[in-house]
């Protein structure tokens, strides 16, 4: 292990994962859910495409799954190597952990539901946490936070309207999930304001607890010649031919 992060209750910390290097997510103290956002870190504007992930692999993502970064690259970002919570699979309600479904929780939509200001939901959370990494302002890096791997978190759609539906995680103190990064990676992650998230949401009310990011470095013989991810092969000029065609 060469650097760890821990992510207080409520907030949101930054880390870097060289590629060819591990990141676990780490349970510790007490059931939280984490919303992570990734980025290429020599480049900002290629970040996590959770629509597409999703559309490729499933709404819930477990070992072998790989998060992709949006377009034009649309590379993978990320493989997970390793899930804990994998034992879950798909309960009664065909709820699932891990998902790629939810987007963030957020101020805007929180205003728009309640008429109240919250301060520390992920996407605020995200945003505060990019603007100190880059040194730029919360305005400058807000466009940059993007819809999120919901880390442990318990969802569905309700079986006969096919709504949303959230429950209390099922994660437990040293649960962890496991990424090997395929480019250099940027991450954030945020200790969502809503805990276990099985009850209330965007609000102070929930019991929360922190989340420990680790970084490892695999052995040169454990990487076998390994190589980082590569830009998708379309060369981008969408029928339109140019000079080269
Ligand atoms: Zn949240």
């Amino acid at each position: 292990m060469v650097d760890e992060v821990t992510v207080p209750p409520r907030d949101a910390r930054t880390f870097n994962v060289p590629a060819g290097h591990i990141f676990r997510i780490v349970s510790v103290e007490g059931s939280q859910v984490g919303d992570l956002n990734l980025w290429n870190a020599d480049d900002i504007t290629e970040k996590f495409f959770s629509g597409k992930t999703r559309q490729l692999h499933a709404t819930h993502l477990t070992t072998g799954d790989r998060l992709w970064s949006n377009l034009p690259n649309l590379r993978p970002l990320a493989t997970i190597t390793h899930d804990t919570l994998a034992w879950y699979g798909w309960d009664e309600d065909g709820a699932g952990v891990h998902d790629v479904i939810g987007t963030r929780c957020d101020p805007y939509t929180n205003h728009l539901l309640t008429g109240d200001d919250y301060h520390h939901c992920c996407h605020s959370n995200l945003t505060r946490a990019l603007a100190e990494a880059q040194g730029i302002s919360l305005q400058e890096a807000e466009p940059h936070i993007h819809d999120v791997m919901n880390v442990f978190m318990c969802t569905g759609f309700t079986r006969d309207t096919h709504q949303y539906f959230m429950k209390a995680s099922p994660v437990r103190p040293d649960d962890y999930i496991e990424y090997f990064a395929e480019i250099n990676l940027l991450g954030a992650l945020s200790t969502c304001p809503g805990g276990d998230c099985g009850a209330s949401h965007s609000d102070d009310a929930a019991q929360c607890f922190p989340l420990k990011v680790e970084i490892w470095k695999p052995s040169k013989e454990a990487l076998n010649n390994w190589q980082p991810a590569k830009s998708s092969g379309y060369r981008g000029n969408h029928g339109v031919s140019t000079a080269n065609d």
